[in-house]
C-alpha cells in the first residue's frame, strides 16, 4: 500500500512550495510534487530576481499581501541564513495624468508605508544615468526591493524536506475519477494518495484543465534582458540604482539593479504573444534586441552600446484582470487550484500559502476576487 499524505501539492513554484510550507508548518503530512523541479527555467519562478513593492495603485488587499509576504520572506531569510530579499527601493515613474500612481500615494499613506514624492528634476539630480525626459513625478518606496527568485525558492523547497516534506520529481495527471478524488496518477504510472490535492501549478493550469481555464488562465511571452554596465562602473548596482517602472512608456518597462554581477535587468511588462511552457521558444528575436537598443538610446544612453549578457523568455500565466485564482475544483471537493500570478504573483508566495492553508484548515473566508466564479474569459488587465 502506497503512504497516503493529508496533502499533494502538485507545482514547486512560488505558490506551491509556500502553500506547502504552511501546510507543514501545521503539522499535516505534504508531498510536493514537480515535473522539471523547483523554480526549473520554464516555470514562472524561475530566473535571478523578482520585485517586490508595496504599491498597486488603488489595491489595498495587494499592498497588504506585499506587506506581509515581506514580512515572511525576511523571516525566512533569517531562520535559514540566506540572503532573499535586496531592499534597493523601488522607484515609480509617471506623469501628471497617472492617476494609479495618485491612489498608490493615498493607500501607502493609510496603511503607513514609507514613501518619498520626487519632482522631475528630483529624479534627474539622484540618478543622472537614467534620461525620463517624459516623467514629470516619481515616488520611491525606500524599504522595498528585489528578491532573489529560483535560488530562494529552491532553499525553501529544501527547508521543506527537511521538515518532513516528501519531495518528488514527476509530471502529475489530471484526476480521472469525477467527485471526490483518492489517488492522482503520474505520467510514469505512480498513484499519490491524498485527502487533499493541490493543483499551483502555474501556466500549465490550463493545459491540466484545458475544460475550465484554458479561457481563465492566458500565459504570454515575456522577454528578459541582462545588460553587462561600462567597466569598474557602481551606477547600475545598488544602492546608485534602485528597481523602477517606467509607467509614462507604453510598453511599461521596469528594471532591476545588477544584482549578483548579472548584469543590469530590464523588462517590459507589456503583455507578449500566447506561450506554452513546454515547448514555446526562449530565444529573444533580433526585432526585441533592436526596440530595446532603442529604448537605451533614449532613456539610458550609457548602456545603449552595452552588450546583452544575457536573456531570458518566462511566461505570465495572466487571469482576465490580474487578479489571483486560489479556489476550490467545481467537480471535486478535495481539489484546489493555486494560481494566475498574472507577472506580480512572485513575491506574494508566502500570503498566497497562508491564505489558502487557513481556507483549507481552517475553512477560512474567501477573497471574492480570487474565486472562479469571479473569473472573466475577456481580457481586461486592471491589476498592476
Ligand atoms: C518575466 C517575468 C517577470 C516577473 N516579474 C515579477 C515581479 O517582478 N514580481 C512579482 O511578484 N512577480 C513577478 N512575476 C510573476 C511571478 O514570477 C509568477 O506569478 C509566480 O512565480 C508564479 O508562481 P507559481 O508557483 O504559480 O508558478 P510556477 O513558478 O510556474 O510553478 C508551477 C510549477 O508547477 C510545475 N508543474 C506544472 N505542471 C505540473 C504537473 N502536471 N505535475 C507536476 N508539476 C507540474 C512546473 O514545473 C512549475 O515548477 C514575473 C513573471 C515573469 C515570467
Amino acid at each position: 500500500m502506497s503512504k497516503r499524505y493529508d496533502f499533494a501539492v502538485i507545482g514547486a513554484g512560488a505558490f506551491g512550495a509556500w502553500t506547502a510550507y504552511f501546510l507543514r508548518r501545521a503539522g499535516a503530512s505534504v508531498i510536493l510534487l514537480d515535473a522539471y523541479g523547483p523554480a526549473n527555467s520554464r516555470a514562472s519562478s524561475g530566473g535571478e530576481t523578482r520585485v517586490i513593492r508595496m504599491g498597486y495603485g488603488p489595491d489595498e488587499l495587494y499592498t497588504r499581501w506585499a506587506m506581509r509576504s515581506l514580512q515572511l520572506w525576511q523571516a525566512f531569510s533569517e531562520r535559514i541564513g540566506k540572503k532573499v530579499f535586496y531592499k534597493t527601493g523601488v522607484l515609480w515613474l509617471g506623469n501628471d495624468a497617472d492617476q494609479h500612481l495618485k491612489s498608490l500615494v493615498q493607500v501607502l499613506g493609510n496603511v503607513a508605508v514609507p514613501l518619498e514624492t520626487l519632482t522631475s528634476n528630483d529624479v534627474k539630480k539622484r540618478w543622472p544615468q537614467l534620461r525620463f525626459d517624459d516623467v514629470t513625478w516619481g515616488i520611491l518606496e525606500p524599504e522595498s526591493g528585489l528578491l532573489l527568485a529560483r535560488s530562494s525558492v529552491q532553499a525553501l523547497v529544501t527547508d521543506l524536506i527537511h521538515s518532513g516534506v516528501e519531495y518528488r520529481e514527476a509530471a502529475v495527471l489530471p484526476p480521472q475519477t469525477a467527485g471526490k478524488v483518492a489517488t492522482v496518477k503520474t505520467s510514469a504510472g505512480d498513484y499519490i494518495s491524498a485527502a487533499t490535492f493541490i493543483y499551483a501549478s502555474g501556466p500549465w493550469l490550463p493545459k491540466i484543465f484545458p475544460e475550465l481555464l484554458r479561457e481563465r488562465i492566458f500565459p504570454t511571452r515575456q522577454e528578459v534582458f541582462f545588460l553587462g554596465t561600462p567597466q569598474g562602473s557602481r551606477q547600475f548596482k545598488p544602492p546608485q540604482m534602485p528597481v523602477w517602472l517606467h509607467r509614462t512608456h507604453p510598453d511599461l518597462p521596469y528594471a532591476l539593479p545588477d544584482i549578483e554581477n548579472r548584469g543590469f535587468k530590464i523588462a517590459f511588462d507589456r503583455h507578449g504573444d500566447a506561450f506554452d511552457p513546454d515547448s514555446g521558444p526562449r530565444v529573444i528575436p533580433s526585432a526585441s534586441i533592436d526596440r530595446l537598443r532603442a529604448y537605451l538610446k533614449r532613456y539610458i544612453p550609457e548602456l545603449e552600446n552595452e552588450p546583452i549578457v544575457e536573456t531570458r523568455v518566462c511566461q505570465y500565466e495572466n487571469t482576465w484582470n490580474g487578479d489571483f485564482l486560489i479556489d476550490r475544483h467545481p467537480e471535486h471537493e478535495n481539489v484546489w487550484i493555486a494560481g494566475g500570478g498574472s507577472g506580480h504573483g512572485f513575491k506574494h508566495g508566502p500570503a498566497v500559502g497562508e491564505y489558502l492553508s487557513a481556507r483549507i484548515l481552517n475553512d477560512g473566508p474567501g477573497e471574492p476576487r480570487f474565486a472562479l466564479e469571479a473569473k472573466q474569459t475577456i481580457r481586461q488587465r486592471a491589476v498592476y
